[in-house]
């Protein structure tokens, strides 16, 4: 009970967002996040969010893990909470933040002071403290500029609060707060990626992958369902739409010449998330490819991908990345060991040996002229199996 965990809040860019529903926003996702931690109690003033736990039962080491990764926070303090004292306060940093000042070669203390009527000035405060933990760790210079370890005494209404520099939050902007989008998942490294990117922006997500049983096996969706897992304690839960892909698949084989078969299949897998995105309120599509990073991922492959889109926009945070950095990303976020087991996807499956690096529209809608788009595409979404993920 005398431990609470503080947040910073990072930006709030969008003209007209305001404050308060930003707030409400984190907030309701912070909740939703730590219920299995306990019961907290989670309240923000000025720009910080309050983390407290109600009793003595909650998991205080998971909540501070958890919170690290709630878009919408820049920063994170585990903080003691003690008397409205200064030798309190001062016994409260040397117990509590004493493994931080042992190791460091610097430090300084910095005191504010919500409630005015403590006797003492923050200057005072801060003079005091300091002075105190220089004599108990003496390997320690007082640094008022760049300081390894900076000490924060807050005095508040009800407590003080002690607490060393907040670790890094997630940053990003709350879940849900920028509308919904679909996220074309595949096996691979990049679209967790993009995904991960796109939800940072405050973007929830619905998860669509589309599954080409028996080209590709059971345990191909299985890594498909963990990747998605794997993205929810940054994301929350998550509906995995899973597509059966076969039999457009072959019929694309059948009909479509096979230089085009990629860009044609493509198109359809957009027809696809469309429509699940009609369902569920989405506003976009998500994927995440790389600029030519393979033979579909060329500007002109994009135009006649995205034209079967129809009025949603596709949006392709990995756009402008290397592969390198889109690994740093994957390992990071905790997704790349699971990206990387040895599955087919199923847009390997009929690879052609010659695809077209720079397919026109005009081609590829001449390759599906016979095809009975409307009832492909019909078939396919009234297969969708729907699997829910939670952390
Ligand atoms: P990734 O690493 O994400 O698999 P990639 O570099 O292998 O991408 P492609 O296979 O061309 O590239 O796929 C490009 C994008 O199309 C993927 O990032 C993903 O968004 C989407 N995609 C590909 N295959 C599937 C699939 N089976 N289910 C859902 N989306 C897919
Ligand atoms: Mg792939």
């Amino acid at each position: 009970m005398n431990e609470m965990i503080l947040l910073k809040l990072g930006e709030m860019v969008l003209k007209g967002l305001n404050r308060r529903s930003f707030e409400d926003r984190l907030q309701a996702n912070l909740a939703r996040r730590l219920h299995r931690f306990g019961q907290f109690r989670i309240y923000t003033r000025q720009s910080t969010t309050y983390v407290e736990p109600m009793d003595d039962s909650c998991d205080m080491a998971g909540a501070h893990e958890a919170v690290k990764q709630v878009f919408g926070v820049v920063g994170v303090s585990l903080a003691r909470a003690c008397e409205k004292d200064a030798d309190a306060m001062l016994e409260a940093a040397k117990t509590y933040l004493g493994d931080r000042l042992r190791g460091a070669s610097s430090f300084k203390v910095e005191a504010r002071r919500a409630d005015k009527s403590f006797p003492m000035t923050s200057i005072q405060l801060s003079q005091y403290v300091g002075g105190e933990l220089h004599e108990a760790f003496p390997h320690l210079r007082a640094d008022m500029h760049h300081p390894e370890v900076t000490i924060h005494l807050e005095v508040r209404d009800f407590a003080a609060y002690v607490h060393a520099d907040p670790e890094p939050g997630a940053g990003g902007l709350p879940v849900g707060i920028n509308g919904r989008a679909v996220a074309l998942l595949s096996g691979g490294i990049d679209s967790p990626v993009a995904s991960w990117m796109i939800a940072k922006r405050g973007v929830s997500l619905e998860m669509v992958h589309f599954f080409s049983y028996p080209y590709t096996s059971p345990e191909a969706r299985d890594k498909v369902i963990e990747l998605a897992r794997l993205l929810t304690p940054w994301c929350g839960r998550l509906t995995v739409h899973v597509v059966p892909f076969t039999a457009i698949q072959e019929e694309l084989r059948r009909s479509c010449p096979e230089t085009l078969f990629t860009v044609v299949m493509r198109r359809f897998m957009m027809r696809i998330a469309g429509k699940v995105a009609r369902r569920t309120g989405a506003k976009a599509l998500v994927t995440g490819e790389s600029l030519g990073q393979v033979a579909s991922q060329t500007m002109e492959a994009m135009a006649a991908t995205g034209a079967a889109a129809g009025p949603l926009p596709i949006l392709r945070p990995c756009v402008g990345m290397d592969k390198e950095e889109i690994i740093r990303v994957a390992r990071r976020i905790g997704t790349f060991e699971t990206s990387i087991l040895p599955y087919e996807d199923c847009c390997t499956v009929f690879t052609p040996r010659h695809p077209r690096l720079h397919p026109t529209l005009a081609e590829a809608e001449a390759a599906e002229a016979g095809l009975d788009i409307e009832g492909m595409v019909r078939a396919a979404v009234e297969g969708i199996e729907r699997v829910q993920v939670a952390p």
